[in-house]
């Protein structure tokens, strides 16, 4: 069986940028195939947890991610009619704890310290994957323009409507998970004091739930204002919103969070879309990573922090088992699948957990926290946050 040298990425979004990087680093040749005329990213900002800082440490680009994130030190919840937090939960020295920080960063920031670890050369912009197909140990790609390349290994890192996934498993697309958000920025400075703390803030209401913090360096507040909504019937998964029609939607929200929404100068609206658990990531020398392999809704701020692990965890597999990468692919699969189901899942039930309907909901809020969120160094929380995909490899 020969050596697996040359990989093809197809998608350059936080996945598959965050993979060409790993794999670089361990000697492979890589070409990375994006459908988008040009780099970058959607939304606004994306929460990067301890676990995932890891792979920024191995990667040598955490003093980068420093420079352009910023550290909240915990997270608060309350009412979405009321101005008062009900709970909150410090971080702590999270450093200390799980060794790595917790950031919270704008999306196109992230993306952009990742593009640029990447030589130019190597990702072709506008190249749009049509099709994969595994021929004689090494795997074929078709693209819309005509073209075609070849690989020894082609990781599908093409996002929750995966050509690759449908290509290679079938199945179903992603489905409508029954919530909207809207996704806005909010310039600092057009707030009163009180709206500047360095937490996570959470807010939840009848039928819907907000999350709030710094980017920029303090210089914005992200939030996302999520509502549960029978369809989406817009022909786009995202499109352009206003204040206006925000602020109509969360008709019971009190006067604070109101008052944020209205200063929101950018902002626009998705349909939260799901995909279902995938029986199946890796066919011959095609697998899948990220969003591909495993979408999730937003609820635990996951979806990226996974996709950073999957990246690491595959770019070791593949350069231990380089003479035999049908192994090194079986292998990548069983060391992430679990966990990155288990989030998955994890992220659909907290969707009714943020969500407060009536006095019984907000009773068993209540007890979720003393039981399973009780802290940020216990239960779920240090679960995910504690988890280290270098210590994992180098211990298996
Ligand atoms: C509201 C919201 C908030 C979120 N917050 C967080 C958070 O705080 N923390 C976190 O970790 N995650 C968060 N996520 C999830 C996170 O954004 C995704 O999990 C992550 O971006 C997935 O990355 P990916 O590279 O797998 O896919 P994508 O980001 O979707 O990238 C896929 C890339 O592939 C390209 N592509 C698609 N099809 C083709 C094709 N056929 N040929 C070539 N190229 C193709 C696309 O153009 C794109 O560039 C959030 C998501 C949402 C919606």
């Amino acid at each position: 069986m020969g050596k697996a040298r040359r990989i093809a990425i197809v998608g350059a979004g936080l996945g598959g940028l965050a993979t060409a990087i790993a794999l670089r680093r361990q000697g492979f040749e890589v070409q990375v195939y994006e459908q988008a005329p040009e780099l970058g990213e959607f939304g606004a900002g994306i929460n990067i947890s301890p676990n995932s800082v890891k792979f920024f440490d191995a990667i040598d680009l955490t003093a980068k991610l420093h420079a352009v994130a910023s550290e909240p030190v915990g997270l608060t919840w309350r009412d979405w009619g009321a101005d008062e937090i009900s709970y909150s939960l410090p971080f702590g020295d999270f450093e200390k704890r799980y060794g790595a920080k917790y950031y919270v960063v704008h999306r196109s920031d992230l993306h952009r310290l990742l593009s640029e670890a990447v030589p130019e050369a190597s990702i072709q912009l506008g190249k749009r994957c049509t099709r994969v197909e595994t021929r004689n140990g090494t795997a074929g790609l078709s693209f819309e323009d005509g073209a075609g390349a070849e690989a020894d290994v082609v990781v599908g890192c093409d996002g929750i409507r995966s050509a690759v996934r449908a290509c290679v498993f079938g199945g179903e697309g992603p489905h409508y998970a029954g919530t909207m958000c809207w996704r806005a920025l909010a310039p600092s400075d057009a707030l009163p004091k009180d709206y500047h703390d360095r937490y996570v803030n959470q807010w939840s209401g009848d039928g819907g739930f907000v999350v709030s913090y710094y980017v920029r360096q303090g210089k914005f507040i992200n939030f996302v204002a999520v509502r549960q909504q029978p369809g989406w019937t817009e022909s786009s998964w995202s499109v352009p919103s206003n204040v206006d029609e925000m602020l109509a939607a969360f008709p019971n929200a009190g006067a604070k969070l109101r008052t944020m929404m209205a200063a929101a100068t950018s902002c626009s609206k998705w349909g939260q879309f799901t995909g279902e658990h995938a029986p199946q990531w890796t066919k011959d020398r095609v697998t899948l990573l990220g969003d591909s392999a495993h979408a999730m809704l937003a609820t635990f701020g996951q979806g990226a922090n996974m996709a950073f692990e999957d990246a690491y965890v595959l770019a070791r597999w593949l350069n231990a088992s380089a003479d035999d990468p049908d192994a090194a692919l079986a292998g990548y699969e069983a060391a992430r699948k679990p966990r990155a189901t288990r989030v998955q899942q994890l992220s659909r039930t907290e969707v009714h957990f943020k969500k407060i309907h009536s006095d019984w909901d907000r009773l068993r809020r209540e007890f979720a926290f003393v039981t399973r969120h009780g802290s940020t160094t216990g239960g779920v929380y240090r679960w995910i946050f504690g988890y280290d995909p270098v210590a994992q490899w180098r211990g298996s």
